[in-house]
């Protein structure tokens, strides 16, 4: 998901958050929703689809505020339904909160059955409500809003970058490992204003400059008074989700000082520096294996070419819920150019396999277009295990690699040959600490424990 937060009293924070989820529309495609604050006043509104398609400049107009909070959505948990769609916003004794979440909670089951026996109304099924409820909860037993919302992350397990809009100001707050990312900007002008976003696409898009990220277990308050910085957590120990670098987020987007961009060029000439094999181009499948796919031809010296045009207006396959729209969107996705893959070697890079759908269909393609080799290489490991974190992997059994080698994909995909990343190659790339990541859907690692039950659910 995406998720986004201004306080900003004096300009259109409606607009500004439109434009913020408009850039982080990647992350969700399901629904999208906003809620802006004015006073102790909330104006609510969401719809399924696409941002564009949910707003427009009249229900835009209608929603006056000082700060305003953003989402958009793809489901993790609960079904994807309109009441599903966030901000969830909750009354509690001190007026209403509105939060967006972006992650997976794993004790949903403890939490849920906690919070139903202390009678709190659930209105849906996701564990974002839960996290609202819980805080809710807190504030109407006596707490404030900061005591009351670090109680309840307290009583949380799992993946949540939030942004929580209150009638007292606006919050932003990453989980002990902080597994999904949330950056702070600045708006030009005098007072300081503030806005978060998953990404920096998110502040770039409105003029904000990049400030710095909210650290795991830390909880960002910003009132008139500015900003004040909390570390809730007495054990914080980044894992930051290296699939984001990989592939979910937008490669302009700025994590450890650079563009996703570069960081992935550079998985791409460590791909080629150990899977090095001869072709005539390099093509990557667009758009994510095309940065890797750029590196991998500046490594290896074989031309660049471009093999596939991708409509631009069909979006990511893998947030369609079902397999057989999986299916049919990938081929309203991608076009091979015949005239450049005829009678060429090629090698085709990608960012990940998951499923193997996508890669058999693409190889497919190029051999109708006339590709005398299909060589593929891919610049992150076999994706062995599901994610519980917020990224939605399906269960372990769907996963290509978890029960298949290396070779025996190739075959099924139909290459001449095939070779992944390793997993050093893949966090030694990033420059930073190698410990500083969750990579458990490469090696079954979980950084937080996993309940049994939520285990089987996905089938390990
Ligand atoms: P698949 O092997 O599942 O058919 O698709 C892999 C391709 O789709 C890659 O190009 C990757 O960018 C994208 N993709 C599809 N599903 C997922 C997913 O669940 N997670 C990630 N990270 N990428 C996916
Ligand atoms: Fe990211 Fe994989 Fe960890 Fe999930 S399991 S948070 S996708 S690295
Ligand atoms: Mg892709």
């Amino acid at each position: 998901c995406g998720v986004f937060g201004i306080y900003a009293p004096g300009e259109d924070v409606t607009k500004l958050t439109y434009f913020g989820l408009y850039a982080l529309q990647h992350r969700g495609q399901e629904s999208a929703g906003i809620a802006t604050f004015q006073g102790k006043e909330v104006n609510l509104y969401k719809g399924m689809g696409l941002v564009s398609h949910v707003f427009n400049e009249s229900i835009l107009s209608q929603m006056p505020g000082d700060m305003a909070v953003g989402h958009t959505r793809y489901s993790t948990t609960g079904s994807s339904k309109v009441v599903n769609a966030q901000p969830a916003v909750v009354e509690t004794r001190l007026g209403k909160l509105a939060l967006a979440h972006n992650g997976n909670l794993v004790n949903t089951t403890t939490l849920r059955e906690e919070l139903l026996k202390r009678d709190c109304n659930l209105l849906t099924t996701t564990d974002s409500e839960m996290i609202a409820f819980a805080i809710a909860e807190q504030v109407n037993e006596g707490q404030d809003w900061l005591e009351g919302a670090i109680r309840a992350f307290h009583q949380c397990q799992g993946a949540f970058s939030l942004v929580i809009g209150t009638p007292a100001g606006l919050m932003g707050a990453r989980d002990p490992n902080g597994i999904r990312p949330l950056v702070i900007g600045i708006l030009e002008g005098s007072p300081q204003r503030y806005v978060l976003a998953s990404e920096t696409c998110g502040l770039d898009i409105i003029g904000a400059e990049y400030l710095r990220d909210v650290e795991p277990g830390e909880l960002v308050w910003i009132t008139d008074d500015g900003l004040a910085s909390f570390h809730w957590s007495k054990e914080p120990q980044r894992k930051l989700c290296i699939f984001e670098m990989i592939y979910f987020a937008r490669p302009d987007s700025v994590v450890h000082d650079e563009t996703l961009y570069s960081y992935r060029m550079r998985l791409g000439r460590q791909l080629a520096a150990d899977s090095p094999i001869d072709a005539d181009i390099v093509i990557g499948v667009p758009d994510s294996g095309i940065p890797a796919a750029i590196g991998f031809s500046q490594a290896s010296g074989i031309t660049y070419a471009e093999g596939l045009i991708k409509n631009r207006y069909v979006g990511r396959t893998f947030i369609q819920p079902t397999q057989a729209m999986r299916e049919s969107g990938i081929k309203m996705k991608l076009n091979p150019l015949k005239d450049v893959l005829a009678g060429k070697r090629v090698i085709i890079i990608d960012d990940s396999i998951v499923r193997g759908t996508t890669s058999r269909k693409i190889v497919k393609a190029l051999r109708d277009a006339g590709a005398t080799e299909v060589h593929m290489r891919i610049s992150s490991p076999p994706v062995t295990h599901p994610c519980f974190y917020g990224i939605d992997t399906d269960t372990q059994d769907q996963l290509i690699a978890a029960t298949k080698s290396v070779e025996e994909i190739g075959q099924l995909i139909g290459v001449d040959t095939l070779a992944y990343l390793s997993i050093e190659g893949m966090l030694k790339s990033t420059g930073e600490d190698t410990n500083n990541f969750c990579s458990a859907c490469f090696n079954g690692d979980y950084p937080i424990a996993i309940p049994e039950t939520v285990k089987r659910s996905k089938l390990i």
